[in-house]
């Protein structure tokens, strides 16, 4: 019988264990991906840590698949053997609640999480529904274009909630950021970096990579930022990102989960400056920056691990000892 090998969390706060299990079929409306890469994403270290609560368990992480359809279902059309895919968070929708009907299936009532409440990328094989695949013809490296798959998406659909704004600041310069601050740049916009106080590394990088300017989160960007993007899962950059923005600048959490926010004066808030959250993608979304990302010349930088590393991998995320991000080979 054949099978497959996935790094599988029995329960939070344990490291993964590698398992060897049946191959699956995929049912009617699925297929069945080979895994090439998979991205680890700061959500796959909340889902270890427990901090996100009710995971399918045991459950295979990893939301940022890029891999070759090797069986398809019935009734999957539009797929071919062989041809490279990418799965991203929003493994399903339920097609009918009032937000899948109004466009923001991002808030379906009943979703399916790749990697969360269902089995994800940490494996060798991935059964996903194909609605919610994506072909990628374009972009080169199956490693360098994983973290595409939710840094990308959610990074961009964050973005797009910052607005038109040419100057923008980032908190937090990982994996989206990364990529968020090159499609900004190709755009004509300019970029703040702003990382852990000291990460002079990740300074050096956020500007080599055409940021105007990079410190530290606790100081004050040298003019008014018309919009901020928190990546970092840290609420007392709430205020601190409210202070770096011009009346009417908007302040967007792109993150799932994130410390509690401090209080803060509503002098912060006052003259019309936003606070929002932005939560998990929708298709639309994926196809946008699906397109956008190779005409950007969108280029990751990636530390690559053995499927087996998984555990080292999710450790240097927790540690900020990684520049870019980190993607999973089987
Ligand atoms: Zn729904
Ligand atoms: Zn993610």
């Amino acid at each position: 019988m054949a099978s497959m090998h996935a790094m599988v969390l029995d329960a939070p706060r344990s490291p993964l264990v590698m398992r060897e299990r049946p191959l699956p079929v995929p049912a009617p409306g699925e297929i069945l991906v080979k895994v090439a890469a998979c991205g680890v994403c700061r959500t796959d270290l909340h889902v270890v840590d427990g901090e996100l609560e009710h995971p399918k368990l045991p459950i295979v992480p990893g939301h940022e698949i890029v891999g070759r359809v090797a069986a398809t279902g019935a009734g999957v059309s539009g797929f071919a053997l062989g041809e490279r895919v990418g799965l991203p968070w929003l493994g399903a929708t339920c097609g009918i609640c009032p937000y899948c009907r109004s466009g923001a299936e991002n808030l379906c009532d009943t979703p399916v999480f790749t990697g969360y409440t269902r089995d994800g990328g940490y494996a060798t094989h991935a059964v996903a529904d194909a609605r919610f695949c994506f072909p990628l013809r374009d972009g080169g490296d199956d490693a360098e274009i994983a973290p595409w798959l939710c840094a990308g998406l959610i990074g961009w659909r964050s973005y797009r909630m910052a607005g038109e704004g040419k100057t923008l600041g980032l908190y937090g310069f990982g994996a989206a950021a990364h990529i968020l601050a090159q499609v900004a740049i190709w755009q004509g916009r300019r970029v703040f970096a702003f990382t852990r106080k000291g990460d002079s590394g990740a300074q050096d990088f956020a500007r080599a990579l055409g940021a105007v300017w990079a410190g530290g989160s606790e100081q004050a960007p040298p003019e008014p930022l018309d919009a901020a993007i928190i990546f970092a899962p840290v609420g007392a950059l709430v205020p601190a990102a409210l202070k770096a923005v011009r009346k009417g600048g908007r302040v967007v959490c792109g993150g799932i989960h994130m410390s509690d926010i401090p209080s803060f004066p509503y002098s912060l808030l006052w003259e019309e400056r936003h606070v929002m959250s932005v939560a998990n993608l929708t298709r639309t979304d994926a196809h946008e920056f699906l397109q956008l990302a190779p005409k950007a010349g969108v280029h990751c930088e990636v530390t690559r691990y053995p499927l087996a590393r998984a555990n080292d991998a999710l450790a240097d995320l927790r540690a900020g000892r990684l520049q870019g991000a980190a993607v999973l080979i089987p």
